[in-house]
């Protein structure tokens, strides 16, 4: 694609960047038949060329985002699908962040939305508050009906809908603290506690951290870890961003320093995306640079770490495992295999459900400020994920287990909890 910058535009390192970006493009458009928004609503402007064509136009005029441009970028998942898709590597992921910077800065939004998203920021990355305003939603719940018939107010009511009615207890085995290896120690690794995960799902990373111990490996939980970032990365609020990516790559740095390590082991498929990103996200702060680029040369997903540990075929359980793949897993961190070979070693059938690539509606804050695009895509992932006939369904993202569990009664599990019992641990309890 043609390109206009000015070269005092193409000064800026995020105009460069992205400029750069924008000229591999072809508009062959073979993107837009896997953009789950386009195939959702059939315009164009919902499609990645279409969006592409509108970032290009506003950054080239050094325009300050309109209402337009906003309400599209709003509507793309971050799934990243269109990056698989692309025989031109166009690196969309970078181009719409820089996109998202852009409004961050340059655009008032309505009241409502803005009140929102500030909730958002406020309350998501922050287990403390999070768990707070989960509880909370307890008493707000016979409202969400009532909210959600007021369009400004549709996120509290979805908000409402994705709470837990019961927040589990955090196990003993999933606290921060150093957890030894059984018997010889063969490795050493951090685990990313997270921020949403440990106040929903804190079985997950306690399953991890029973199995790499037996396995023998020593696991890190650093205290002083903050959120990835993620979530406000993708609200375009970067310096916040930023902020929680220098605080981590401090943290896990300070432990390499201690005890080496061989991995940061992420077990949220969305932060690793992420954090495998920190090196790029923080390229231009010449005092981090260098550490952020370790730091995601160290991050694995925990199904990319298994895999290298090499278990051994367990019998056939007999149970019927569909895997729902992450967009994060598999279009940010292009992880495919690895979590389906380690579910069959483990003695599961394992079955893909059809339109595999198409994201289930989550995508961070996705499912809270789109709700109807976002309940049209967790409908029809939920058909998908029916048809296979499971007996449960598997995935390596928080974000998608708490919206494909809000679908279906078929029980949802993190992979890693499945292979955790597979070679030893407890069986979890929803299975029970
Ligand atoms: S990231 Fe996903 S929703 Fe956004 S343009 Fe690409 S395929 Fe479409
Ligand atoms: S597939 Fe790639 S090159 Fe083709 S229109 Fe989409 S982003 Fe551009």
């Amino acid at each position: 694609m043609q390109t206009n910058f000015t070269p005092e535009q193409l000064a800026d390192p995020h105009v460069a960047t992205s400029e750069k970006i924008l000229r591999k493009c072809v508009h062959c458009g073979f993107c837009t038949a896997t953009c789950p928004t386009y195939v959702t609503l059939g315009n164009e402007l919902d499609s990645p060329r279409g969006r592409i064509y509108l970032i290009k136009d506003m950054l080239e005029n050094g325009r300050p985002a309109d209402a337009e441009v906003v309400t599209h970028i709003d509507r793309c998942l971050s799934c990243l699908s269109c990056t698989t898709t692309c025989p031109s590597g166009v690196d969309y992921m970078h181009l719409v962040d820089h996109a998202r910077m852009h409004i961050e800065a340059t655009y008032k939004r309505p009241f409502w939305n803005r009140l929102t998203r500030n909730i958002l920021a406020a309350v998501l990355p922050y287990p403390g508050r999070f768990r707070f305003a989960l509880k909370a939603a307890n008493l707000g719940r016979p409202f969400a009906g009532l909210l959600k018939r007021f369009k400004p107010l549709e996120p509290f009511g979805a908000m409402l809908d994705l709470a837990p009615r019961r927040l589990p207890k955090m196990p003993e085995s999933a606290r921060p603290g150093t957890h030894p290896a059984s018997g010889p120690r063969r490795g050493r690794v951090a685990i990313l506690s997270g921020c949403a995960q440990p106040v929903l799902k804190p079985e997950i990373n306690a399953a991890t951290i029973r199995l790499l111990t037996r396995l023998g490996v020593e696991v890190v939980a650093p205290a002083g870890e903050v959120c990835c970032g993620s979530l406000v990365h993708h609200m375009g609020r970067e310096e916040q961003a930023l902020e929680a990516a220098r605080r981590n790559v401090d943290v896990w740095l300070g432990e390499v320093e201690k005890g080496g390590l061989d991995a940061i082991i992420v077990t949220a498929s969305g932060c690793g995306t992420t954090i495998k990103d920190y090196g790029f996200m923080l390229r231009l702060d010449l005092a981090y640079a260098d550490k952020a680029a370790r730091v995601s040369a160290l991050a694995k997903d925990v199904t990319e770490y298994l895999s290298t540990l090499d278990l051994p075929q367990q019998e056939a359980r007999g149970l019927t495992v569909a895997y729902h793949s992450a967009c994060s897993m598999q279009h940010g961190q292009k992880i495919t295999m690895a979590p389906k070979v380690l579910l069959k070693k483990a003695g599961f059938a394992v079955r893909d459900p059809a339109e595999g690539h198409l994201c289930c509606g989550s995508a961070g804050t996705y499912n809270i400020l789109q709700p109807e695009i976002s309940g049209k895509l967790k409908a029809r992932k939920v058909k998908n994920i029916e048809a296979t006939k499971p007996d449960i369904i598997a995935t390596g993202n928080i974000g998608c287990i708490t919206q494909i569990a809000t679908g279906t009664q078929i029980p949802i599990l993190h992979t890693v909890e499945l292979i955790d019992w597979a070679y030893g641990g407890e069986k979890p309890a929803v299975l029970s």
